[in-house]
C-alpha cells in the first residue's frame, strides 16, 4: 500500500427533503475525487441542485461484485472516494457492503457522514418503546414466506421497522395483523421528510381498515413500526384455595393442611381449616 492511502466517505443522502444533505456532506461530495453512486443519473439531480460536479461511478446490486476491487485499488493509491446511495443511508437496504468490508480489510481509512435513514427517521416520531428497537428491512415478497417470517417475529418484544414497497403495503399489514394480533400497536410512516408525509399511529387493526377505507393512500415510500410483544403473563392457571387444600389434603390432615395454606397466603388458619374440613367431608 502507497505511504498516502485515501480515506473512503460513507455519506447519507436526503430521503426527500434536499434541506437534510448536511454542510460536511455537501462539502465532501465536493471535494472528493469521485463518488460511487448507485443510479448515477439519479444522484446526478442531487449534485446539480447543490452545484457538485464530481464525477461519479456506478456501484450498486448488479455489479457490486466485480467492480469493488478496481475501486479499493484507486483508494489505496489516494484517491479520496465518496459512496452515496440513491436515499439515506448507504447499506442500509442499499448496495456497499462488499466496498466498505473490502475497503476496511485492506485497512483503508473508512469514514461515516451521518445524515437521513427513514429506519431511524420513522422511529424517532413513532412514540413506540425505541429502548430496544430491530431493523427487519423488507418482508420477503411471497406470501408463504413472509407470514412464516412475520410468524417468526410475533413474540419479539422488541419495537420492530420495516420498510415495504407501495404495491405491498396493504397486504403486508394485513399480514401483521394476522401475526401480532389486531391488538398491536403500530405507526405506518409515509413519505417522510416530503410534501405528502403522512404518520398514521393505531392498532394493527385500526390501520388495515384505515387501509381498506382508502383512509391512507397507498403511493410513495412506507416504513411500518410495530410495537414489541407484550411480557406474556406466567401460563401457569390460577392456584384456586379449595384446589390448594384438596391437594394438600391428598398429604396431611386438615390442621397442617390448612397451616400450609396460611403460610403460602392464601387465608386465615382458622379459615382454612374450616374450608379443609368441609372438603374432607366431601371426600
Ligand atoms: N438507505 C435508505 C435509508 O437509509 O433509509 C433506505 C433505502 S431502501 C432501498 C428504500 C426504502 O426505504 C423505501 O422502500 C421505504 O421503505 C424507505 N424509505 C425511503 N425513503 C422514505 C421516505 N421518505 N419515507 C418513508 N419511507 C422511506
Amino acid at each position: 500500500m502507497p505511504d498516502q492511502a485515501g480515506t473512503l466517505y460513507v455519506v447519507a443522502t436526503p430521503i426527500g427533503n434536499l434541506e437534510d444533505l448536511s454542510p460536511r456532506a455537501q462539502r465532501l461530495l465536493a471535494e472528493v475525487n469521485w463518488i460511487a453512486a448507485e443510479d448515477t443519473r439519479h444522484s446526478r439531480r442531487l449534485l446539480e441542485h447543490f452545484g457538485i460536479s464530481t464525477p461519479m461511478t456506478a456501484l450498486h446490486d448488479h455489479n457490486e461484485r466485480e467492480v469493488t476491487a478496481g475501486l479499493v485499488e484507486r483508494i489505496a493509491g489516494g484517491d479520496n472516494a465518496a459512496l452515496i446511495s440513491d436515499a439515506g443511508t448507504p447499506l442500509i437496504s442499499d448496495p456497499g457492503y462488499r466496498l466498505v468490508g473490502t475497503a476496511a480489510q485492506r485497512g483503508l481509512a473508512v469514514v461515516p457522514v451521518p445524515g437521513p435513514s427513514a429506519l431511524l427517521a420513522a422511529l424517532s416520531v413513532s412514540g413506540l418503546a425505541t429502548d430496544r428497537f430491530a431493523f427487519e428491512g423488507f418482508p420477503p415478497r411471497g406470501r408463504a414466506a413472509r407470514d412464516a417470517w412475520l410468524q417468526a417475529l410475533a413474540d419479539d418484544m422488541r419495537t420492530l421497522v420495516f420498510y415495504e414497497s407501495p404495491h405491498r403495503v396493504v397486504e403486508c399489514l394485513a399480514a401483521m395483523r394476522s401475526a401480532f394480533g389486531a391488538g398491536r400497536e403500530a405507526v405506518v410512516a409515509r413519505e417522510l421528510t416530503k410534501r405528502y408525509e403522512e404518520i398514521r399511529r393505531g392498532s394493527l387493526g385500526e390501520l388495515a381498515d384505515a387501509f381498506a377505507r382508502g383512509d391512507i393512500r397507498t403511493q410513495g415510500e412506507f416504513v411500518l413500526v410495530v410495537a414489541g410483544a407484550e411480557i406474556r403473563e406466567r401460563e401457569t392457571p390460577d392456584l384456586g384455595v379449595e384446589r390448594l387444600l384438596a391437594e394438600l389434603l391428598k398429604e396431611l390432615p386438615p390442621r397442617r393442611a390448612a397451616a400450609v395454606a396460611a403460610r403460602l397466603g392464601f387465608g386465615k388458619a382458622n379459615e382454612l381449616y374450616r374450608l379443609a374440613t368441609g372438603l374432607n367431608g366431601r371426600g
